[in-house]
C-alpha cells in the first residue's frame, strides 16, 4: 500500500522533457532575431568591450596606487564622479578639455 503512494516518475521522464525542449526550440513560429536587433547587439558588445578595457585600466591604476587621480593634472577626482563613472581618467575640468579638442 505504501509503495503505491511513493510511486515515482517513470525512468524515461527526463528523456521526454529533453525531447519536448528540443521540439519547442525548433518551433518555426518562434520569434527570430531581426537584422536591426543584431546590429544593436553588436554595438552593445562593442561598447561593453570598451567599458571592460577602461575598467581594466582603472584596476591597474588602483593597484599602482594612482586610481582616482586625474591623468592630466594629477588632482583627485571627486568621489561622486568616480561613483558615477568608476573608470574616469580625468577630473571634470580636464575631461571637458579633452572632449573639446
Ligand atoms: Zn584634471
Amino acid at each position: 500500500m505504501h509503495r503505491e503512494l511513493q510511486r515515482r516518475a517513470p525512468p524515461d521522464a527526463g528523456g521526454r522533457v529533453q525531447q519536448a525542449a528540443e521540439l519547442l526550440s525548433d518551433d518555426p513560429d518562434a520569434p527570430r532575431e531581426h537584422e536591426g536587433d543584431r546590429e544593436v547587439a553588436l554595438e552593445r558588445a562593442d561598447r561593453l568591450m570598451v567599458e571592460e578595457r577602461e575598467l581594466g585600466e582603472a584596476l591597474l591604476r588602483l593597484r599602482a596606487g594612482s586610481y582616482g587621480e586625474c591623468v592630466d593634472c594629477g588632482a583627485g577626482i571627486p568621489f561622486d564622479r568616480l561613483k558615477a563613472q568608476p573608470a574616469a581618467l580625468r577630473c571634470v575640468a580636464c575631461q571637458q578639455r579633452s572632449e573639446a579638442v
